[in-house]
């Protein structure tokens, strides 16, 4: 029997590639839990995944009503069979909005579907992978969030969740900042992405020793094409992806990508929680990655799989604590 993976934001880029690889293994039921069920049987067909190998089911992330919704569809689809993994790989990346978006329930759009609304699935979704064996959780991180790599670190603005004024508020419209300051587009995306990354660290401190359950989170490397960069101007979008090739070598293809994430899920020396997966390619750019003070490549294509380290700011506990508290009641776990 195939074990079940639900993908978040499987219609597109990452998460379809992922969703191809796992499919395609013949190990997995991939279940694409995405905003466009249409679009996710168009591009399902057109990537040749088998027949019977997957399913596509609704989940919008900025609204958490639709969140518990796909808790309970698939709880019925699934009928009893546990859920073996989990990928929160959706996002959006809005830098060039000069105001907020928000989402159905008020929140900002990026930290309310990046964060805030994969918080509340991955919660509501515990209990049944602690009753699966060996059950994986991955949640897509990002260097942008990780302030000891120059992705992170020197590319302006910084992630900085501050003193988390504006999440322990409840992180609703008007607030739009984690730290309660003015909006700011490529900040808040990264801002978010340090969320996801605590949220991994805190649960695995919590709920990895009783549950079994493999928390972890990943870089798959830049890839540059997706249409997470759809609001960069044309001149952006044709440059980035040559620059991060041959400049930093930080280029990673979808599919090389996507094979990376699958293998967070699949691969044995990966069953270990806690973990931030890097792959340390494109070794043009020494020194991009310095986790444990070696030279590492930048994440580009080729490589193999290592341990990354977060920066301090990531591994903060005291910070990773209160991130979880002021998030569980925003989404009104608590
Ligand atoms: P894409 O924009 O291609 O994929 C994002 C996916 O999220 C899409 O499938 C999109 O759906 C879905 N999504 C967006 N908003 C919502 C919502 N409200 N509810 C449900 N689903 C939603 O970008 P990538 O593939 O590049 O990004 C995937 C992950 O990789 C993200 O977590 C990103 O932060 C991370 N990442 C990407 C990097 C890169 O270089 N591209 C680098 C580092 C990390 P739809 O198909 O309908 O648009």
């Amino acid at each position: 029997l195939r074990e079940l993976v639900v993908i978040t934001g499987a219609s597109s880029g990452l998460g379809l590639a992922t969703a191809v690889e796992l499919s395609k293994s013949g190990k997995y039921f991939v279940v694409m839990a995405v905003r466009d069920v249409e679009k996710a049987k168009k591009v399902a067909k057109e990537r040749g995944m088998p027949d019977g190998s997957y399913v596509a089911m609704k989940l919008e992330l900025a609204n958490l009503e639709s969140v518990r919704d796909f808790v309970t569809n698939l709880k019925a689809f699934k009928a009893g069979r546990p859920l073996n993994h989990l990928i929160c790989n959706a996002a959006v990346y809005l830098p060039t909005d000069p105001k907020p978006q928000f989402t159905d329930d008020g929140f900002e759009m990026s930290m309310g579907v990046n964060h805030l609304g994969h918080f509340l699935l991955v919660n509501l979704l515990l209990e049944d992978m602690a009753k699966a064996k060996n059950a994986r959780c991955c949640i897509v991180g990002s260097i942008t969030g990780n302030t000891n790599t120059v992705g992170g670190g020197l590319v302006y603005p910084q992630a900085d969740l501050g003193n988390l004024s504006g999440l322990e508020k409840g992180m609703k419209q008007p607030i739009t900042m984690a730290d309660g300051k003015p909006f700011f587009g490529a900040k808040a995306y990264k801002d978010s992405k340090v969320c996801n990354m605590m949220t991994v660290a805190e649960l695995n401190r919590r709920y990895h020793k009783d549950t079994g359950i493999v928390f972890s989170s990943m870089y798959p490397g830049c890839i540059a094409e997706t249409a997470l960069f759809r609001e960069k101007r044309t001149w952006f979008r044709k440059l980035f992806p040559l620059f991060m090739k041959y400049v930093t070598g930080g280029y990673v293809s979808e599919e090389e990508a996507g094979e990376r994430l699958a293998q967070v899920i699949s691969d044995p020396r990966c069953n270990k929680s806690g973990v931030y997966w890097s792959w340390n390619g494109g070794a043009q750019t020494v020194g991009y990655w310095s986790p444990d003070g070696k030279p590492r490549g930048a994440g580009g294509s080729g490589g193999e799989i290592f341990e990354n380290q977060q920066s301090d700011a990531v591994r903060n506990p005291v910070v990773a604590k209160k991130v979880w508290e002021f998030s569980k009641k925003a989404v009104g776990l608590s």
